[in-house]
């Protein structure tokens, strides 16, 4: 079929409401981790659809998983029963610490209900959230609220009160920040959006006990770093410490669109019916698309290989650093999620930095205007890993 990427690229920038800045590319398919564009270029896709490919595109048993179901029963609301979710419910549960899920379509909105589940737990006397200063945790108008950098709120007042933000790393500081009205502590193991930042072990520990000690809530992000992208099945299971509420999102469906929150044993029961609810929260195809992620997850062998492959990654780009000393200043990051830390004058080259990336067939971005962002997919191979590292390497002493 013959395609005229002109025409997609105009129908788009009159049509499409003006929020993103795009690529120029028009991507037409791809297959595990690479992707082909409508010139017929292949390009090495190191950011899976921002941590949703997990599995690779066009993985065939996720396809197959979706056809089936499309084919069988594709919605008939939350007004019944239906199989695909039962079972995604009942493998997220008996993986984790929770008690049990609620299903919505997105990131923001797994988080809406995590925010909902707290105040409902400690309305009426205490309904307010913090958040770290630096956190993303999505853009409807709550989630926004939440998210700790202003850049995001700016335009879109009144803020939903209710949240406040505490500077990232400080656990004193956010002693301080917790009153009687406080509820819950909402934050991410690691920081995506905001420069794949992690937190050190004793201060989400840290965190945790200052949690039990006012008996608050702990909401933890995992949208972007749970399931497998660390190297383990959530992010929290290198910290050693058991959280109230998770959410998951992105490569729950490798690209079907789903959320999930989990609620522990304290806020298990919180919500009743009439409480919370979602049209297509739990639609069968797309809890079809993550009983099939969650099964290769929870493969023999599978996270290890991830955690394998990140340290694989991570020295390799701990090399590239070492070649270019002023430009990266620090290789951060776990599992495959991985971030080089640009200097102050790189910085101000990174949106350039990743379009000659782009240029050179590798697909990265820039993330939190401080880190280039790597996201292989968790199927990635070494040899892929090589290719990536091999154009980071030449697109650097291009320019520096
Ligand atoms: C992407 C992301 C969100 C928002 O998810 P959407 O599906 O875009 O609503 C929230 N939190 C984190 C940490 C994310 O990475």
């Amino acid at each position: 079929m013959q395609i005229n990427a002109d025409k997609i690229r105009e129908q788009t920038d009159r049509y499409i409401c003006n929020t993103y800045g795009r690529f120029p590319l028009v991507i037409v398919e791809g297959k595990g981790c690479r992707l082909k564009d409508a010139d017929g270029r292949e390009y090495l896709d190191f950011l899976s659809g921002i941590a949703v490919t997990s599995l690779g595109h066009a993985n065939p048993e996720i396809a197959a998983a979706v056809c089936r179901q499309a084919s069988t029963l594709i919605h008939v609301s939350n007004l019944f029963y239906t199989a695909p979710a039962a079972e995604l419910a009942e493998t997220l549960v008996k993986n984790s610490f929770a008690e049990r899920v609620f299903f919505a379509n997105s990131g923001a909105e797994a988080n809406e209900a995590a925010i909902k589940l707290a105040r409902k737990h400690g309305n009426p006397e205490r309904n307010e959230i913090i958040t770290l200063s630096g956190s993303f945790h999505g853009r409807t108008l709550a989630t926004m609220a939440a998210t700790g950098q202003t850049r995001f709120h700016q335009g879109f007042d009144p803020i939903p009160a209710g949240f406040r933000h505490a500077p990232f790393g400080d656990l004193d500081a956010l002693k301080k920040m917790v009153n009687k009205r406080t509820c819950a502590i909402m934050c991410e193991p690691l920081q995506g959006e905001g420069g794949v930042r992690p937190l050190a072990p004793g201060y989400l520990r840290g965190i945790r006990e200052l949690c039990d000690h006012g008996d608050l809530l702990l909401i933890l992000d995992e949208i972007q770093v749970g399931l497998g992208r660390t190297g383990r099945l959530f992010a929290y299971e290198h910290f050693d410490i058991v959280p109230d509420i998770i959410t998951l999102a992105k490569a729950l469906g490798n690209g079907m669109p789903i959320g999930a929150m989990l609620a522990g044993e304290k806020v298990a029961d919180t919500f009743v019916p009439g409480d919370h609810a979602s049209t297509f929260g739990g639609n069968p195809v797309a809890t079809a698309a993550a009983n099939r992620v969650m099964s290769t997850l929870l493969e023999d062998g599978f996270l290890a290989r991830v955690a394998t492959l990140g340290d694989y990654l991570d020295k390799k780009l701990t090399k590239i650093r070492q070649s270019f000393p002023g430009v990266i200043n620090e290789v951060r990051g776990m599992g495959l999620i991985r971030g080089m830390v640009l200097s102050r004058t790189a910085a101000d080259r990174g949106v350039d930095i990743v379009k000659q990336l782009l240029d050179n067939g590798l697909i990265a971005n820039f993330a939190g205007n401080t880190a280039l962002r790597l996201l292989p997919p968790l199927t990635v191979t070494r040899a892929e890993i090589d290719d990536a590292a091999g154009i980071i390497e030449k697109t650097l002493a291009g320019m520096f």
